[in-house]
């Protein structure tokens, strides 16, 4: 009788361990209970992220809180240089990660991506006055910025053994148009719709060169193979606002006219 009691135990102990580990949701509670998620975006990324006076703006930004809302999670915003934003997945710093990241199936290596749910692309951009960079090609022999570990920077790397130019490598964004804007490179890569955008708000001294060189589309990530549960709930909630409309009204609301 005692014995199988001891069995009786030490097989519930076995099953709640086993509770315990399947366990991998993170997150954290706060006072009301919600699930409060960590969220890394790039804030020198409009109109995706961005800071106006303090407070995180932008489409991505709208977005993770409108489907927070419409599933019932928390979020808290954290800040990073781009190619920080998976490092900080892996190490368990972050739940979910935006930045404007495209999907690309290297990453789908350590990061499980949400639908798509934007359109962008990489594009050549050089300076306004700038005439002779046509195409990829003309690049030889001339320095090009680019921006560490984002899908520009890939592409750079994927073609320059064989056009032979030089990649200058920043952390974000506006250094990367800077380096352009006064003359140290010709030409940079950035994703057409941020490009487009900066270009249509200030006067950059910026333009893009022909068309799209890829068709990548933004996703929401979370760690391969942890928080399937908030990864549905964010396909679940995106998919409720591109149905009640909320999703057009934020993009609207920072790419109308
Ligand atoms: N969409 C690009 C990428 O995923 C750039 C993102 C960014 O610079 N924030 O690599």
């Amino acid at each position: 009788m005692r014995k199988s009691l001891l069995v009786f135990f030490v097989a519930l102990f076995a099953l709640v361990l086993a509770a315990c580990g399947s366990n991998n949701e993170s997150g954290t509670s706060n006072e009301s209970g919600k699930t409060v998620y960590k969220v890394g975006i790039d804030t020198t990324y409009p109109p995706f992220e961005y800071e106006v006076d303090g407070k995180y703006v932008g489409i991505d930004v709208d977005l993770i809180n409108a489907i927070a809302e419409d599933q019932g999670f928390e979020v808290q915003l954290e800040a990073m240089d781009f190619k920080g934003i998976i490092p900080a997945l892996q190490a368990g710093q972050l739940d979910i990660s935006m930045g404007g990241m495209s999907i690309t199936e290297d990453r789908k290596k350590v990061v499980d991506f949400t639908d798509p749910y934007f359109d962008a692309g990489v594009s050549l951009v050089v300076s306004k006055d700038n005439s002779e960079i046509k195409s990829v090609e003309d690049l030889k022999g001339k320095k090009v910025a680019v921006k560490k570990g984002t899908v520009g920077a890939n592409y750079a790397d994927s073609i320059v053994n064989d056009i032979g130019f030089e990649i200058i490598q920043f952390d974000d964004s506006p250094s990367m148009f800077l380096e352009v804007q006064n003359g140290n490179a010709v030409a940079l890569f950035e994703d057409y719709p941020v490009i487009s955008y900066a270009i249509a708000q200030q006067d950059l001294g910026l333009q893009v060169v022909g068309d799209r060189l890829n068709d990548d589309q933004y996703g929401i990530g979370v760690l391969k193979g942890k928080n399937q549960e908030v990864l549905a709930k964010i396909n679940q909630g995106l998919k409720n606002l591109k149905e009640n409309g909320k999703y057009q009204e934020i993009i609207d609301k920072y790419l109308a006219d």
